[in-house]
């Protein structure tokens, strides 16, 4: 897709297609993945879709990563037992499907469960 189109992640912050929010102010946006791989699964994506993966967004937007970073921790404390998986997948090879860059935020919030 040309990454001049609108991304599903775009859509979603225009409210064009629903999701479960459960975190956004100006600059991003966190939703529960719709297809979760961990007991809990949140995607933490800043609104602007000018970045494809987190390197371009490392060196063109350094402080709207960290915010990313600071918006998975908070959520983690909030919706997991502490302890989380942060993960940007980067590339078609690496597991990347949609190219707007989001961290996903993946834990447990059971005790005894552990990610595989
Ligand atoms: P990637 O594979 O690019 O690292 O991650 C994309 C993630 O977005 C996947 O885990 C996928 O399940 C999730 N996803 C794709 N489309 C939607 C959607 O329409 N709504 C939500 N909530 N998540 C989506």
């Amino acid at each position: 897709m040309s990454n001049t189109e609108p991304s599903v992640f775009t859509k979603i912050v225009a409210r064009e297609i629903p999701a479960e929010i459960v975190f956004e102010n100006d600059s991003v946006i966190a939703i529960r993945d719709i297809a979760p791989k961990a007991p809990v699964h949140l995607l933490v994506v800043p609104k602007t879709q000018q970045y494809r993966n987190v390197a371009e967004l490392a060196a063109g937007d350094p402080a709207l990563l960290a915010e990313v970073v600071a918006v998975a921790q908070s959520l983690a404390d909030e919706h997991t037992d502490g302890e989380f998986r942060l993960v940007f997948n980067t590339g078609e090879s690496a597991g990347q499907t949609v190219f707007h860059v989001h961290a996903h935020v993946m834990g447990t919030n059971a005790p005894g469960i552990t990610l595989t």
